[in-house]
């Protein structure tokens, strides 16, 4: 989708590394992390939220992506946070549906 920052990493338009990339998602790292680990997980196809992925391999690619990327970052076994945020009351911020990934350290204030 023109405009969209997740669509341009997705496509390589700008500079950004990506950490991991399976068949339909990719991850790279935020640009203002929360935590020692801070990864953004992404579809390389548009969708606006989460509620709007359509094709179960995309959902079991996602899937795969927690797995492999907390892998890569040696985060499996020390544990981490998944955080969406979806539509407005959330605060989604960039409109292509993204996890984060929280780790590295001990993380507090736990919401829930
Ligand atoms: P959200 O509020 O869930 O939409 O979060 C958007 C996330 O994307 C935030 O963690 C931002 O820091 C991150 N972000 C925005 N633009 C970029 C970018 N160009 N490269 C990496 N991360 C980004
Ligand atoms: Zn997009």
């Amino acid at each position: 989708m023109k405009d969209c920052i997740f669509c341009k990493i997705a496509n390589q338009e700008i500079g950004t590394e990506i950490e991991y990339e399976n068949d339909n998602v990719i991850a790279f790292k935020s640009i203002d992390p929360k935590a020692r680990i801070h990864l953004i997980i992404t579809t390389k196809k548009h969708y606006d939220t989460i509620l709007d992925i359509d094709d179960a391999e995309t959902i079991q690619d996602l899937h795969k992506a927690i797995k492999e990327v907390s892998q890569k970052f040696n985060i499996y076994n020390s544990g981490f946070r998944l955080i969406n945020n979806c539509k407005e009351d959330s605060g989604q911020e960039v409109m292509h549906a993204h996890i984060h990934m929280l780790g590295g350290e001990r993380l507090r204030d736990a919401i829930i």
